[in-house]
């Protein structure tokens, strides 16, 4: 039987079928550098400027790990290593993750390390089941829900560990409330009451001449190796950028967490001066992008 894909073939002569076979072949080859390229690795024209941004110690890029959710792996696993290496990191917690282990969360903040607020009941899109039986869908949640939750976390964190956080982490990266025309975006509000809002699962680092300290970009390393985590950090590091790398629980091995052998090569990566990698936690670094933003403010102004 024929079909209608042979009858189109033999109405093709051979010359129709050169000429097509060499453009698209021309077209491939001007179009492949295009498609070749992550967002990571396309320059931002500012940022190729030589003088770049003034990152402490002459580093050319800034790298923050932070881990959500509160799990115990963080504290017995990732703060050792950490400490071990004198990096210092934001952990972002509900406040019913703090009691179980609470020395341990202490003396971590007392190193050096940063507690971050993750909300109360870490609400999400309904489209996530559990959210429904929990009663936390977000399209469910109005302004003033979010921000009596946001407030509330902030206070039982303080009281537990004695600090008021000051960075937030969006639970499920999402930034809404409500649904359809009664939508509205909570990012005004954390920016009202925190230095920082972290989002998650980003496809880029920050551009410090232009990012918004309220929706900072995030991306995951959980389940990476270190090969793909370093080709994040010198995709940040051609802009000079800030990457914040974002993880769960903390593993050996897995996709399921952030692996520790990867962690262990990152931070002897980062040790070497001759990376120019600095590893600071988000508020530290943030800190350092104001001061200088406000330089830069006065400078003009004079
Ligand atoms: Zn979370």
């Amino acid at each position: 039987m024929s079909t209608i894909s042979e009858s189109v073939t033999f109405s093709v002569r051979p010359t129709q079928q050169l000429t097509t076979l060499i453009l698209t072949l021309v077209f491939l080859a001007l179009a492949a550098p295009t498609f070749a390229q992550k967002p990571e690795d396309r320059p931002v024209s500012r940022h190729r400027d030589p003088s770049g941004f003034p990152w402490p110690n002459g580093a050319k890029v800034a790298v923050s790990l932070t881990f959500d959710d509160g799990r115990r792996s963080q504290m017995s696993l990732a703060v050792p290593l950490l400490d071990s290496f004198n990096v210092k990191a934001t952990f972002y917690v509900q406040p019913d993750s703090l009691p179980a282990i609470l020395d341990q969360w202490k003396a971590a903040i007392a190193s050096g390390h940063e507690i971050g607020n993750h909300s109360m009941g870490h609400p999400c899109t309904g489209n996530f089941v559990w959210t429904r039986y929990e009663g936390v869908a977000l399209e469910h949640y109005d302004l003033d829900r979010i921000r009596k939750e946001i407030e509330q976390a902030n206070d039982e964190i303080e009281e537990y560990v004695g600090v008021r956080p000051t960075s937030y982490a969006y639970p499920c990266g999402q930034t809404f409330v409500g649904r359809g025309t009664e939508t509205r975006s909570y990012v005004p509000l954390v920016a009202e009451i925190f230095q920082t809002g972290r989002r998650w699962l980003d496809e880029t680092s920050n551009a410090p001449d232009h990012f918004d300290p309220a929706q900072v970009m995030s991306m995951r390393m959980d389940g990476e190796d270190f090969s793909r985590v370093r080709r994040m950090i010198e995709g940040a590091k051609r802009n000079e950028n800030w990457l914040v790398l974002a993880g769960h629980s903390v593993r050996e091995e897995g996709r399921w967490g952030t692996r520790l052998g990867m962690l262990r090569e990152l931070l002897a990566y980062a040790a070497d001066p001759a990376n120019e990698v600095w590893v600071a936690n988000v508020s530290e670094v943030a800190a350092v992008i104001a001061q200088e933003q406000a330089r830069e403010q006065t400078s003009t102004v004079e």
